[in-house]
């Protein structure tokens, strides 16, 4: 019986999830599609209940659920009991275990953001939703030593930081109001500035004037696209990267939790760039702008 693996989250569209880990079964002769499950909050219980069933291998959880999916499964891997945030779910019988493999994706694309030099210890990050705890939690194991999280919702980030205060015991971790003239002052005593909101994912938008950045930053955009933000901080002399070495990595490790098999990575990154070339997007992250008309592939239409 073809197995079948699904992406949940809303939206999905186009998937470039879909177009790696497609290539990678099919390279390596593992019966299983890879499909995208347009849902909306409402109706993310049901959909988790559906994974129960033998004719799943998992799935993947994206924008807007991966925290509000933690207790609809079964149990908990330690990184994502930490983070509080699940991005992968595996099944064993009817049982479903939530993963977090943003955290591992996450901090391979901070090594190569800071390339050779020492990793730094302070950080701005910008969103608190799940992809931000996957990054706060990588931040707080590099040994970081002060980050300060910027969200619309201030009580979010406070949750956030609250949620994290024994883990971050050793450190600072603060949550503050979104003021630019905060956020323009902690960026002048920071080294990493992250984006982990969906800013600039369906539109031309920066969550931050470049009047903001200097460019002794490195930056980060989580959105797998070169975003305004990425431009602005690349026009002022930041380094810059955007979120393509996560999302490689975090369905990497995804794709070896479902099958138990090492993920054929060259294949996979070579599938991603050819995705994003021919203009597919994803809620992992490209925006709409010049490629909202691309075709989806027959396979994430998949209801
Ligand atoms: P999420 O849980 O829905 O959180 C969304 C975040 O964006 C929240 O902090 C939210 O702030 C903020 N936000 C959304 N619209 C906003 C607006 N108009 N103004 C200000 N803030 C706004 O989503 P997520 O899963 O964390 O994903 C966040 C982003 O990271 C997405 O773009 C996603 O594609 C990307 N991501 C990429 C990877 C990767 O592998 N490259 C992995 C994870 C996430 P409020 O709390 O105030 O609403």
């Amino acid at each position: 019986m073809t197995k079948r693996v699904v992406l949940i989250g809303h939206p999905v569209a186009h998937s470039l999830s879909w177009a790696m880990q497609q290539a990678a079964f099919d390279s390596l002769g593992i019966d299983a599609t890879y499909e995208a499950w347009d849902r909306a909050p409402i109706e993310l219980a049901d959909a988790v209940t559906e994974l129960r069933t033998d004719a799943f291998l998992g799935a993947n959880v994206t924008i807007p659920h991966k925290e509000r999916v933690v207790p609809m499964v079964d149990r908990l891997t330690e990184e994502a009991h930490n983070t509080g945030a699940v991005n992968t779910i595996t099944r064993e019988g009817k049982r479903l275990i939530g993963h977090n493999t943003d955290v591992p994706g996450f901090k391979v694309a901070l090594d190569r953001l800071v390339g050779k030099q020492k990793m730094p210890r302070q950080a701005v990050v910008l969103g608190a939703g799940g992809g931000a705890r996957a990054v706060v939690y990588g931040l707080i194991t590099e040994g970081f030593q002060r980050v300060i999280v910027f969200n619309r919702h201030l009580h979010r980030a406070e949750s956030m930081v609250k949620h994290f205060a024994r883990s971050a015991a050793h450190m600072e971790l603060r949550a503050m109001p979104w003021h630019e003239s905060i956020i323009e002052s902690e960026l002048a005593k920071t080294k990493v500035l992250v984006n982990a909101t969906s800013i600039g994912l369906t539109a031309d938008e920066s969550p931050i004037p470049a009047e903001s950045l200097n460019g002794d930053l490195l930056v980060l955009d989580l959105i797998y696209a070169r975003t305004k933000l990425l431009r602005d901080a690349a026009a002022a002399g930041c380094t810059v990267a955007d979120g393509e070495l996560m999302l490689l990595h975090q369905g990497a490790a995804a794709f070896t939790l479902w099958t138990g098999q090492p993920a054929p990575l060259d294949l996979m990154q070579e599938r991603l760039a050819a995705a994003r070339a021919g203009g597919l997007r994803s809620a992992e992250g490209e925006p709409a702008g010049d490629t909202a008309t691309a075709e989806a592939p027959a396979a994430t239409a998949a209801e």
